[in-house]
C-alpha cells in the first residue's frame, strides 16, 4: 500500500481543493477519513508523527461498554459502546476479540454483590444479551487462581471484548485509501490559513517532519477537522477559541504472563483509593492499569509513567495477587497515554465524562473526548455537522459495516484458508485477516522462508515485520517496533534481543544503510528507556508502606463503621416503627383498623 516513493507521490499531490482534511491520525482521525472516503468526499489526513502515535496506540485496548460509566450515570454512552462493540467483534474478527472479565466481591465491600448484579443485569440489557453469572468463592477461585481469598464471597463474570489499539487505527486508514482516500503520517499542521472571521478556515500550513524536510506546503480544503485528541487546544486557539481539554493521563505496567497468570481480565477497586483498576491479559503478556491524572507532562514529549504510578499499580497487583510476590523486576515494559477530557472542572478527574464533543469555532471543527470503543458513531456525528458546507456529499450510510468484510460466515474471502498456506493454522490466518484485512494474502506471499513462525514469547509472525517495512508507511524503527507491531510492549527490554534478526529482515526493505539503521536503533532503544520502562528504582515510593497504612487506618476505622452501622439499622427500624405508627393512627382514624375484640 505504501511502497518506496509513496510520501513523494503524497506530497506532489497535495496541491488541489480537498473536500476534508482531517488534522490527527489516532482512531478519531482514521474513522472520520473512512466513513469521507465512504462517502465519496476527497478527502486526506495528516499525523505529525505516526499513525496512531498518540493516545490511540496506548489504550487499555479494551473496546466495551464501560461498566464505570455505567455507574456514574452515562447510559446512553454505554449503549452505544457495547451496540459498537458487539458490531466491531462481528466485523472484525482477529483484531477484535471477545474477552471475559471478573469481579470479585469481597465481605464488607461497597458496592457489594446485589449493586454488581443490578448493574452488569443492565449492561447486559443494553446489548441485549445474558452475559452474566455470579460464581461462588470456590468457582470463582478455579477462574481466577492465586487471587487473594481473604474474604472473598465470589465474583461474577461477564463479557466484553479486547483489540490491538494502534491496529486497528491502521486498518481502518489502510481500507479507507484502498477507497481513494489519502493519509500522510510525520506532517504536522503548524498553523491554519485562514479566509477571513466570518468564512472561518480555508487550509492549513504543513510541515514535513521527516530528515530532511521538504518544504512546508500550504493545502486547502472545503472542510477542516481538528482531531487531534489531547492535542486540540493547540490548533483551536489560532481560531481565537479558549482552552478546554484537561490532559489526564494512565499508565500501564506490564508483566509476563507466566508471572501473573490469568486468563480473563480481572476488575476490582484499588485497595487505596477504591478506584476501578484493571489486569487482563492481552498478546500474550498481562497488562495491570490504569491510572487517571493531571497530564503535567508537556504534550510534545513521549508521555511515561511517573514514580508514583508505579507504586499506585503495584499495590494494586499485591493486593489482588499476595501469593505471587511480585516485584519490579518481573515489570518488562510500562507505558502510558493521555485521554482528551473535556475539562468541567470536577475536582476528581476520574467524574469528568468520557463522552465526546463536536465543537465548531470560526470555522474550525474540533472533534475530541470519547473512546477507542465508539469511533464510528463519532466519525458520523462529525460528517453530519460538516453537512451544510459539503452540500453534495450523499446520505451517510449509517449501518455500513466499519470494516471491510474479510469473513463470510466464519471463512475467509482471502485465500489463506485454502490451502495457500498450510503452514499457517487456523488461528494465525484468523489474527492475520483481522489484522491485515485484505493486504493480509499479500503479507504471506510477500514472507521469506521461515518467516511465517511466530517471534517466540510473542504471536507475531517475522514476516509481519517484512511486510511493515515495505508497505506500511514505517518512517522510524519506533514506528515498526511499537505500532505496527507491539514488539517493544511484549518482549522484554523493548525487543533489544532480536533486533539483529529484526535487521536482517527489514534494513534492505526499509532502504536503510548500516549508519541510518544504527542511529534509529540507538534512537529507539533511548526512546524505550525513556518512555516505555520502569522510571529510576530508587524514586519509587514502598508500596507496601502504602497499603500497611491503608489497612491500619481501616483497622482504626471498624468501630467507627460498626457505630455508624448500627446508627443506621436503629434509625431504619425508627423509621419503620414511626410509619407504621402514622399508618395504623390514620387508617384507625378512618375506621379500617379495628381493635381485637
Ligand atoms: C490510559 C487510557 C486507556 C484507555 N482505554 C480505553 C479502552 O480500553 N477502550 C476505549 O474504548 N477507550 C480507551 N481510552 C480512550 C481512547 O484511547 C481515546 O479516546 C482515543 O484513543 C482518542 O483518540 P483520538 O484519535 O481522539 O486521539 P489520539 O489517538 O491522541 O490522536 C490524535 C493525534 O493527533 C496528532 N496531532 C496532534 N496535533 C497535530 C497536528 N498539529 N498536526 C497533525 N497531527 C497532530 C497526534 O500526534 C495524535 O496522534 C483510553 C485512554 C487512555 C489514555
Amino acid at each position: 500500500m505504501w511502497g518506496t516513493g509513496w510520501r513523494d507521490e503524497v506530497w506532489s499531490q497535495l496541491d488541489q481543493e480537498w473536500d476534508i482534511i482531517v488534522i490527527g491520525g489516532g482512531i478519531t482521525g482514521a474513522g472520520i477519513l473512512r466513513e469521507a472516503t465512504r462517502a465519496g468526499l476527497k478527502a486526506l489526513l495528516v499525523e505529525q508523527r505516526d499513525f496512531a502515535w498518540g493516545t490511540s496506540s496506548r489504550s487499555s485496548k479494551l473496546v466495551h461498554g464501560g461498566l464505570r460509566y455505567l455507574k456514574e450515570g452515562h447510559v446512553f454512552l454505554t449503549w452505544t459502546s457495547v451496540q459498537e462493540r458487539d458490531r466491531l467483534m462481528e466485523e472484525g474478527k482477529g483484531l477484535v476479540e471477545p474477552l471475559g472479565f471478573l469481579v470479585a466481591t469481597y465481605k464488607g465491600d461497597s458496592p457489594g454483590r446485589w449493586t454488581y448484579e443490578a448493574g452488569l443485569s443492565i449492561y447486559d440489557l443494553l446489548a441485549l444479551q445474558w452475559s452474566h453469572d455470579y460464581y461462588s468463592s470456590e468457582d470463582f477461585q478455579m477462574l481466577a487462581p492465586h487471587l487473594s481469598t481473604k474474604g472473598l464471597e465470589g465474583g461474577f463474570r461477564y463479557g466484553d471484548a479486547q483489540t490491538d489499539d494502534a491496529r486497528l487505527v491502521l486498518r481502518i486508514i489502510q481500507e479507507a485509501v484502498a477507497d481513494d482516500g489519502t493519509a500522510l503520517n510525520y506532517a504536522c499542521v503548524e498553523a491554519l490559513l485562514r479566509k477571513d472571521e466570518k468564512n472561518g478556515v480555508a487550509g492549513v500550513v504543513l510541515h514535513d517532519m521527516t530528515d530532511p524536510p521538504r518544504a512546508p506546503a500550504e493545502v486547502r480544503a472545503k472542510v477542516i477537522i481538528n482531531a487531534t485528541g489531547a492535542w486540540a487546544d493547540r490548533l483551536r486557539e489560532q481560531v481565537g477559541a479558549s482552552s478546554r481539554i484537561r490532559p489526564l493521563r494512565g499508565s500501564h505496567l506490564i508483566f509476563l504472563a507466566w508471572r501473573l497468570p490469568i486468563a480473563q481480565a480481572i476488575g476490582f477497586l484499588h485497595p487505596i483509593d477504591r478506584r476501578p483498576v484493571f489486569i487482563f491479559p492481552w498478546e500474550g503478556i498481562t497488562l495491570v492499569g490504569t491510572t487517571d491524572l493531571e497530564h503535567e507532562q508537556a504534550l510534545a514529549e513521549e508521555p511515561h509513567i511517573t514514580p508514583e504510578e508505579v507504586s499506585y499499580l503495584m499495590a494494586a497487583v499485591e493486593a489482588q495477587f499476595p501469593s505471587l510476590n511480585l516485584t519490579l523486576d518481573d515489570v518488562t515494559a510500562t507505558f502510558a497515554g493521555v485521554r482528551p477530557v473535556i475539562n468541567t472542572g470536577k475536582v476528581d478527574p476520574t467524574k469528568e465524562s468520557r463522552d465526546h464533543v463536536v465543537w465548531e469555532e470560526g470555522g474550525l471543527l474540533t472533534v475530541t473526548g470519547g473512546k477507542l470503543t465508539t469511533f464510528r458513531v463519532i466519525a458520523l456525528d462529525v460528517l453530519k455537522a460538516v453537512r451544510e458546507r459539503l452540500p453534495e456529499m450523499p446520505e451517510l450510510k449509517r449501518d455500513a459495516p466499519v470494516l471491510n468484510p474479510v469473513y463470510v460466515e466464519g471463512r475467509s474471502l482471502e485465500p489463506l484458508d485454502e490451502g495457500a498456506c498450510p503452514e499457517l493454522v487456523e488461528g494465525t490466518c484468523r489474527r492475520l485477516l483481522g489484522r491485515y484485512g485484505a493486504e493480509a494474502a499479500a503479507l504471506v506471499e510477500a514472507a521469506n522462508r521461515g518467516e511465517l513462525r511466530a517471534i517466540p514469547g510473542t504471536q507475531t509472525l517475522w514476516a509481519e515485520l517484512r511486510w511493515a517495512a515495505r508497505a506500511e508507511g514505517v518512517v522510524h524503527l519506533e514506528d515498526l517496533m511499537l505500532r505496527r507491531t507491539r514488539l517493544g510492549l511484549l518482549l522484554p527490554t523493548g525487543g533489544s534481543n532480536v533486533l539483529p534478526e529484526i535487521r536482517a529482515i527489514c534494513q534492505a526493505e526499509l532502504g536503510w544503510d548500516d549508519a541510518r539503521w544504527e542511529s534509529e536503533e540507538a534512537a529507539y532503544l533511548a526512546l524505550w528507556t525513556s518512555a516505555y520502562s520502569l522510571p529510576e528504582r530508587a524514586a519509587i515510593p514502598d508500596w507496601t508502606l502504602s497499603l500497611a497504612e491503608v489497612r491500619e487506618q481501616r483497622i482504626a476505622e471498624q468501630p467507627k463503621r460498626r457505630r455508624r452501622l448500627l446508627q443506621r439499622v436503629v434509625s431504619t427500624v425508627v423509621m419503620a416503627g414511626l410509619a407504621t405508627a402514622i399508618t395504623v393512627v390514620y387508617l384507625r382514624g378512618r375506621g379500617k383498623v379495628t381493635r381485637p375484640s
